[in-house]
């Protein structure tokens, strides 16, 4: 028996109408990529992207279609986006970070029909798109006073193109299963691999990203996404905000502390996100500047691991409370996140720290499990780590193009390639890569755990773990470390300031001192370069056995 409520498809543009119809003078205020600060609302946007979906269609764009964007965040890229979604076309956010070759490759695999782009990076697309025969049309977001020369032969500005419809269209509709967005993962390994997400599953994940243990944001909250639109959707921001009626502040391409002080305090933005990185910027500025944070209340923090140093600033110095959050582009891109339940109430200080240490805790959606090599379930003891994997209605079923498909399991559960553990309230803690983790005579090692001590050391500015060909035990850890500058400390000081803290046998069994440890076009650390330059190296405990 079937249950006999309506038919009414979970449709991203059903999220505009919602906010214009509901919270339509909510405002909408972006950095533009020309300067000045721009406003708009959510009656407006709604407006120009139905002007956007209107004149796609004149074009011949429509369902299926591949549209790229390589934009920063703004209203514009917002309105573009919920236009080319309203035609049943497919948004394909393409990160600007990466080698110009890289997103030469990911548009060619996607067969991108069309490309909007921001003025920063004309110069990128003039160099190396002519090498995208797919694409034929390029549209620079800006206005006919701001466009460029541009070699380019298909280049307009987006408000003369965009002032010939007059926005007198009705959204299309079809399946909720249909494709509405796309996006690359910029793994450490091989080529990249794209994820292709759906309106329901977008809408899906809005809604469990705004839920009150979640993001928990609310119509009396001003968001500002500093996390990209093309890093992993904005983190759902662009669609959770319109859809609980939020303002929204767009940093355009400033993400130094100042920019992002200065729209923190003027537009008073109670919830941020962004990666550690951005959040280490801002609390330095805030260090030297001696300004205060009166009215941001919380920050979520993901994409790396959260240092404790920035969760302690922000919550004793700031009252700022932060929230850890886990996540994967394929995952839409909410896993977990780390607010406290009621059973930790009583928790303070270095106990509370703790646990805000670990990743947290996964909302209604998202299924967790981690396993041994042979998919043996681990229990949830906190301490017992192994493969975590994932399965939820907003997480990828396969890769487009059915790239890597081992990652997919027949029974839907997904290999995130992440090594966890979950202890007994459910919260998981990440601690280390798949790849990355050090299998020491048949038990493993954390990388990251070893790395997170050593950064410990005052001396110590940057650290990496990896495991090193042994002769009796397969692998042991060498910790490559980066020196504070004007620091000398000597292998002994490292290993006996970790000593004792950590397993002996986990215990390092050299330490190497560079200049520079290599970083992936997202911050993280280049495991596999690293590995690479230290193939040869030979472990003083070789020749010990
Ligand atoms: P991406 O798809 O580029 O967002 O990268 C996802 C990967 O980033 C995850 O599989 C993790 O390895 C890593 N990651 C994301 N958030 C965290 C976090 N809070 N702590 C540690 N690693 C994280």
């Amino acid at each position: 028996m079937l249950g006999l409520m309506q038919q009414w498809p979970l449709l991203c543009h059903k999220i505009l109408d919602y906010a214009a119809a509901q919270h339509g003078q909510r405002e909408i205020v972006s950095r533009s990529v020309e300067g000045p600060i721009v406003r708009t609302n959510y009656v407006e946007l709604r407006g120009r992207a139905l002007k956007v979906a209107q004149r796609l269609e004149r074009d011949g764009y429509g369902l299926g279609d591949r549209i790229a964007t390589l934009a920063w965040n703004t209203a514009r890229h917002l309105e573009v986006w919920y236009g080319i979604m309203g035609v049943g076309a497919v948004y394909h956010t393409l990160n600007p970070r990466l080698f110009p070759e890289q997103i030469v490759w990911i548009m060619n695999h996607a067969e991108d029909r069309l490309l909007f782009v921001d003025l920063t990076f004309l110069p990128i697309v003039e160099k190396h798109c002519p090498g995208v025969k797919s694409v034929k049309k390029v549209i620079v977001l800006t206005d006919a006073a701001h466009m460029p020369q541009t070699s380019l032969a298909n280049a307009v500005a987006y408000e003369e193109w965009l002032a010939e419809a007059d926005g007198d269209f009705a959204w299309k509709s079809f399946d909720e299963t249909t494709a509405a967005g796309m996006c690359y993962t910029s793994g450490t390994t091989g080529n990249p691999k794209g994820v292709v997400y759906s309106h329901r599953s977008n809408v899906l994940h809005a809604m469990m990203a705004a839920m009150p243990d979640a993001m928990g944001i609310s119509t009396r909250d001003t968001v500002l996404p500093v996390v990209p639109m093309f890093h992993a959707n904005a983190w759902g921001l662009a669609q959770s905000s319109p859809m609980v009626g939020a303002k929204i502040v767009m940093p355009g391409g400033k993400m130094d502390g100042a920019s992002i002080y200065e729209l923190l305090d003027t537009e008073k933005v109670s919830f941020t996100a962004a990666v550690p990185t951005v959040w280490l910027m801002l609390l330095q500025y805030l260090e030297e500047t001696g300004k205060k944070l009166p009215h941001l209340k919380r920050v979520v923090i993901g994409g790396s691991a959260c240092p404790r140093a920035i969760t302690e600033k922000f919550q004793k110095n700031y009252d700022v409370e932060v929230i850890h959050a886990w996540g994967m582009t394929e995952m839409s891109p909410l896993g977990t996140l780390c607010t406290m339940k009621p059973e930790y109430d009583d928790l303070q200080g270095d106990a509370r720290f703790a646990i805000q240490q670990k990743q947290g805790y996964a909302p209604f959606g998202v299924e967790m499990k981690v396993t041994d090599d042979e998919d043996r379930e681990h229990p949830w003891d906190g301490k017992t780590f192994g493969r975590l994997k994932v399965r939820g209605p907003a997480v990828a079923g396969s890769y487009y193009g059915g790239a890597s498909s081992e990652q997919f399991a027949t029974d839907g559960w997904f290999d995130t390639g992440d090594v966890a553990h979950i202890d007994a309230h459910g919260y998981m803690q990440i601690t280390d890569r798949a790849k990355d983790v050090i299998k020491s005579g048949g038990e493993w090692i954390s990388s990251i755990d070893l790395e997170n001590l050593a950064v410990g050391h005052p001396d110590v500015a940057e650290a990496a773990v990896i495991g090193v060909r042994h002769s009796k035990w397969d692998e042991r850890p060498l910790l490559v470390i980066v020196r504070k500058p004007g620091r000398e400390p000597e292998k002994a000081d490292i290993l006996s300031f970790m000593n004792g803290k950590i397993a002996k046998w986990w215990m390092p069994d050299d330490v190497a001192f560079v200049s520079e440890i290599p970083h992936t076009a997202s911050g993280k650390i280049q495991k596999m370069t690293l590995r690479e330059q230290f193939k040869d190296y030979r472990l003083p405990t070789e020749t010990a056995i």
